[in-house]
């Protein structure tokens, strides 16, 4: 982003609820367009599942507890979960629980309510004010803001620091961005500390922090891209509702997360969505697999170079590792060490555009190109050869078992 943030623009008044946006609204959108449009264009609910409920209780344990400070009933499975994260809880009436978000940017209301907000957050400076949010997951490490979800393979990539990684995958999702943005915005200080705390819901409760501190200008950097353009989209979209057709689907992730619940229903997809979704899927699972590899070799590099102690070791490690990288294992010839995560980067944000680019109708339904006929191009890409045979080897791993 470049325009600063500016305490100036916190708390105004709605205009009008269709340019108000939620940074989960964002996040369904982003994932798919579709299933945002089912949701916020036709109105219709996805039914409820037992894991929203149970965040939503133990959401309620934790407001009960930051207000008044009576203590969580443990034998409720809400309030054993929130008891196993106490140690990281901050003292009750210490801070505001529910904290609420509201301001306009480029005519975009952000709304929401951060789950607590304030000082004496264990494991932080007594006097650093915290920004809290509270997740409930089945398996955090897989699915939360953490390096060892495969979703931030890309990003685990690109190498630094456990703390630059943790930076790069915050500044990637629409809720920490806008809550960080809020609080510098509110303050006028030139960071946000973000403290995600995610409870286990399933087997043994037990709970883990998720730190990062995110700075003014790392906020204005992607504050376009990851929270006002896809915004600026919602809102167009709902000023003038498209048939939802037209919304742009997203069959990657259609099995995702116990799959969506609009699947053949609200949601018709058409063979050859269906069938590009099945392309980009395999796609992705190569890319991953290619990440992972590098990942692990960069791993073993590094452990190397540290079990070798001195620093002259150290140093001749270091020279090595670029030799190893042009053996092609690392870095293949076709792309420099310097250029490759770039190169990577950007074709995922080239994805990332094409998938939260919505399509908007510009004709007639009946002008329209018929499903599966091929002409639609943000729905129906041409299919090469090379995606065929990716798509096939999808269907074989589909067989063997290896993803699903
Ligand atoms: S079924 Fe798939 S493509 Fe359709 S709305 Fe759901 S996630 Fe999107």
């Amino acid at each position: 982003m470049n325009a600063p943030l500016r305490q100036d623009i916190v708390e105004q008044e709605a205009l009008d609820s269709s340019v108000a946006v939620s940074a989960s609204q964002i996040d369904t959108f982003v994932t798919c367009n579709r299933k945002w449009g089912i949701e916020k264009l036709l109105g219709i609910k996805p039914p409820p599942k037992a894991s929203a409920e149970l965040g939503k209780e133990m959401h309620g344990v934790a407001e009960n507890y930051h207000d008044t400070g009576k203590s969580p009933d443990r034998l409720t499975k809400a309030g054993a979960m929130f008891v196993s994260g106490l140690p990281w809880v901050a003292p009750p009436k210490s801070g505001t629980a529910e904290q609420r978000i509201n301001f306009f940017m480029d005519g975009v209301q952000f709304l929401g309510f951060i789950d607590y907000r304030g000082k004496n957050v264990p494991g932080w400076d007594p006097e650093a004010r915290v920004t809290r949010d509270y997740k409930t997951s089945s398996a955090p490490d897989k699915y939360g803001l953490f390096a060892t979800n495969k979703d931030y393979a890309h990003l685990a990539a690109l190498g630094g620091s456990d703390e630059e990684i943790r930076k790069r995958i915050f500044l990637s999702h629409p809720q920490p961005v806008i809550y960080a943005t809020f609080d510098v915005m509110d303050t006028g200080d030139d960071v946000a500390n973000l403290d995600w705390l995610y409870f286990w819901s399933k087997g043994k409760e037990r709970a883990k922090p998720n730190r990062v501190v995110l700075r003014r200008a790392e906020l204005e950097d992607v504050f376009e891209k990851v929270v006002l353009t896809p915004s600026k989209q919602i809102v167009r979209l709902k000023m003038a509702p498209p048939p939802i057709e037209d919304l742009e689907p997203n069959p990657a992730v259609c099995n995702k997360y116990g799959g969506c619940p609009f699947s053949g229903k609200e949601c018709k997809l058409s063979d050859h969505q269906q069938f590009a979704g099945m392309v980009k899927k395999m796609n992705q699972y190569e890319q991953q697999q290619e990440e992972k590899k590098q990942m692990n070799l960069l791993e073993k590099i590094k452990a190397q170079n540290s079990a070798n102690g001195s620093s002259a070791a150290s140093e001749t490690k270091k020279s090595e590792a670029p030799s190893l990288a042009g053996t092609g294992r690392v870095n293949p010839p076709e792309s420099r060490p310097s250029e490759r995560p770039a190169a990577r980067a950007v074709e995922k944000e080239e994805k990332v555009e094409t998938k939260v680019a919505p399509k908007v109708a510009s004709e007639k339904r009946e002008d329209r190109p018929v499903p599966g006929g091929g002409s639609r191009a943000t729905v129906a890409p041409d299919v090469s050869d090379a995606q065929l045979g990716a798509a096939l080897r999808l269907l074989r791993d589909f067989m063997l078992g290896r993803i699903g």
